[in-house]
């Protein structure tokens, strides 16, 4: 049965199903051999709160078996080794493998490269130098790296970042800190926004440069893991750059125009994410439905209750909505049209959509709800920190309406 008029190709339902089996053989089924390790952050996080060891190497596992099965690398361009598939392949993969995994199998997010963790088509922006260095084993999922743009005094307006990059023969010599950078204590690499004109810099007409740095390069420390939402652990680390030298061919993109090369990842950021959020509310609603047929009071099943039912009913009308606006943000960006307006909409409402419908299904399930054996609380903490991570959801109401007043009124 479908609930969706338009056709999605053949060939994308069909990776989704192909990725949805290999979720189970190596996603889910590490989480069954794993289970201790993978759900009891006393096992999974040391004292510092980093992965301990056999986590990183579990993690490790999927990308490189997801990159062996086709999967990791699927949205990468062509050119760089990828399979080349659209935006729309993204969203509805993503999508599919939140909406069966749920937030449990947490490993899932390692099965198709995140555009600021693996290859993408930021890489296509590397010298040819750093491509042969680090490609093969990107693709192969053996390396992986980190996006460090946010700093303790630079977030939604990434232009007041401090970090800079002075001229040290033909290179560059890199100073400053990074904050909120995921993937950050695993990676291999780091690609570090630095001002490189300050002049220009200080008015905001460029200035700003990007490099592809090693994290085991001197002077580039992981300060300390960032734990959020009560974790004992995470993934968001501070970093701390001293003096870290930058050879001429570690420069990403053209020198000065660092966010034109952040950007290229932006639109892949705001699909996974809003299809995260649809997929990981689709996954609650079901669970909450179900259990309103099994869970009785005064003498009746809860289903019976229309105080416990319609909440349901608003979730689905508002996933339904927003999983529309993923699907359809998707495809006008794989017909060419930059829809940055859909884009925002689509990842601002399904964020907020999304922890709704996981709050009415915690609700649902009453004291049950609040369990870690559920995961309806993990859920809901991961869709409610997208709601500031990649850009939050007043800088995309920002984004809505300037591009409204500028006449795009397109709905
Ligand atoms: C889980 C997580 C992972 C992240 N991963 C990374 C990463 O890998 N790499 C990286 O570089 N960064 C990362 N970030 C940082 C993220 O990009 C920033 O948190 C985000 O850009 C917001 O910046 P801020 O947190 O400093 O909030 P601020 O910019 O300080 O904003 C504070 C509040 O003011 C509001 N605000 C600011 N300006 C306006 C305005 N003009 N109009 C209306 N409201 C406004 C914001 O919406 C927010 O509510 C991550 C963040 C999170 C939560």
């Amino acid at each position: 049965m479908s609930a969706i008029a338009f056709d999605i190709p053949e060939e994308i339902q069909s990776v989704a199903e192909g990725l949805t089996a290999f979720l189970d053989a190596e996603v889910v089924a590490r989480h069954q051999q794993h289970h201790e390790l993978l759900s009891n952050a006393r096992h999974t996080y040391d004292e510092d709160g980093r992965y301990v060891p056999e986590v990183v190497a579990l993690i490790r596992e999927v990308r490189m078996a997801a990159a062996e099965a086709g999967y990791y690398n699927m949205c990468v361009p062509e050119n760089l080794g990828g399979a080349g598939l659209g935006k729309l392949a993204y969203y509805v993969c993503w999508h599919r493998a939140f909406h069966h995994c749920g937030p449990q199998n947490w490993l899932t997010v390692y099965a198709v490269s995140h555009w600021a963790f693996g290859p993408s088509p930021v890489l296509a922006k590397v010298t040819p130098k750093a491509r042969d260095e680090i490609l093969t084993d990107m693709l192969a999922g053996r390396t992986s790296m980190c996006f460090g743009l946010s700093e303790p005094g630079a977030g939604s307006d990434a232009a007041m970042l401090r970090t800079k990059a002075v001229p040290d023969g033909d290179g560059w010599r890199l100073s400053g800190r990074k904050i909120w950078t995921t993937n950050s204590p695993i990676a291999d690499y780091c690609i570090v926004f630095a001002i490189t004109d300050p002049e220009k810099a200080a008015a905001r007409k460029g200035g700003i440069s990007a490099f592809l740095v090693p994290t085991d390069a001197e002077g580039f420390e992981i300060e300390s893991i960032i734990r959020m939402h009560g974790n004992v652990g995470g993934d968001e680390a501070q970093l701390v750059l001293e003096d870290v030298r930058v050879e001429p061919h570690q420069l990403v993109g053209d020198l000065h125009n660092g966010f034109g090369t952040a950007l290229l990842g932006v639109s892949l950021g705001r699909i996974y994410n809003s299809a995260r959020a649809t997929g990981l509310a689709r996954w609650s609603l079901e669970l909450a439905l179900e259990y309103t047929k099994t869970r009785e009071a005064f003498g009746q099943t809860i289903s019976d209750y229309q105080g416990v039912t319609f909440p349901l009913a608003e979730s689905a009308m508002e996933v339904h909505a927003a999983h529309l606006m993923g699907l359809n943000a998707a495809a006008l960006l794989d017909r060419g049209e930059p829809a940055i307006k859909e884009l925002s909409m689509a990842k601002a409402y399904s964020v907020e959509v999304g922890a709704r419908a996981i709050d009415r299904a915690i609700q649902t399930h009453g004291a049950m709800g609040f369990t870690n054996e559920l995961g309806l609380s993990e859920a809901y903490k991961t869709v409610r920190v997208i709601n500031v991570a990649d850009g939050t959801n007043e800088i995309l109401r920002r984004t809505i309406v300037h591009r409204m007043l500028g006449g795009d009124l397109a709905l």
